[in-house]
């Protein structure tokens, strides 16, 4: 392994028994270097959701190897509490208490999990409130902001457990274009600035070239094609990739006659 791969999924399997089986996930090996932001893609149902639970766990795979930083987190002895603690999760309904305010909502992990002080929890939580462009929201309660500055607390309260990185499942999906972009845009900036590895999730394939490095196409339950951005998205090579990434062709109507 080189050593600049943060996570080494290998055969990835997650199938689900009972009443109707499923394999969600049927053999899926992908490398994720630090420092990347990559997407992942592909249609509903394809498996998108369950690999990235799988990442941290959520889901516990029935096949395979997922490597962090060459620990296998799979294994029965790994601590899978102190592996969460280095990543942040970003959902697409946002999940924010709305009995607390924005502050306590960012620093119950902190306080919490890391047995920080309240009051060293208040400042860190201040300071990633203004990175996220929200300093001054901090008692504000979650019903009294928009879906936009939700999302935002979320990413900041995903960031204030210092993780190594960022999973975001359709973080933007609940959002219009504009806001969306400017998520990701954020996305990409705490990338840059943190240096965080993000992995996100995400239908917007307009924004996808300007924000993220690498793609990984899933489709039927295995990776269908991986690449950077600027290839796959000029050349897409598998069927689905080019369903996904190349712009419809629409067909000409005649307006005379209406077909
Ligand atoms: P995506 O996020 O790409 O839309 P998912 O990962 O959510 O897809 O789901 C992949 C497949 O696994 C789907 O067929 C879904 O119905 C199935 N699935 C997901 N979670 C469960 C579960 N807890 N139990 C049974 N089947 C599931
Ligand atoms: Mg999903």
């Amino acid at each position: 392994m080189t050593t600049d791969v943060l996570i080494q999924v290998q055969d990835l399997k997650k199938h689900f028994t009972g009443t109707s089986a499923i394999k969600a996930l049927d053999g899926v090996s992908v490398d994720i270097k630090k420092g990347e932001v990559v997407v992942v893609i592909g249609p509903s149902g394809s498996g998108k959701s369950t690999f990235l639970r799988c990442l941290n766990l959520l889901e516990v795979p029935t096949g395979g190897q997922i490597l962090f930083n060459g620990v296998d987190i799979t294994d029965k002895s790994c601590n899978i509490n102190l592996h969460r603690q280095k990543m942040g999760m970003v959902f697409q309904h946002f999940n924010l208490f709305p009995h607390m305010t924005i502050l306590r909502n960012m620093t119950l992990a902190p306080v919490k999990l890391l047995h920080k002080s309240q009051e060293e929890a208040d400042a860190q939580a201040l300071k990633l409130l203004q990175r996220v462009g929200l300093g001054d929201r901090g008692n504000a309660y979650p019903a009294q902001l928009s879906g936009g500055q939700k999302q935002r607390v979320a990413i900041a309260r995903a960031l204030a457990t210092n993780p190594r990185y960022l999973l975001c499942d359709e973080a933007t999906s609940a959002l219009d274009p504009n806001t969306t972009r400017s998520i990701l845009e954020l996305l990409r900036e705490i990338n840059k600035t943190l240096g965080v590895t993000i992995i996100v999730i995400t239908h917007e394939m307009k924004v996808i070239d300007q924000i993220c490095d690498r793609v990984a196409v899933i489709d039927k339950s295995c990776i269908a094609e991986e690449g950077r951005v600027a290839d796959v998205f000029t050349n897409p090579k598998s069927d689905i990739a080019r369903e996904l990434v190349l712009p419809q062709e629409r067909p000409v109507l005649d307006p005379t006659t209406g077909g």
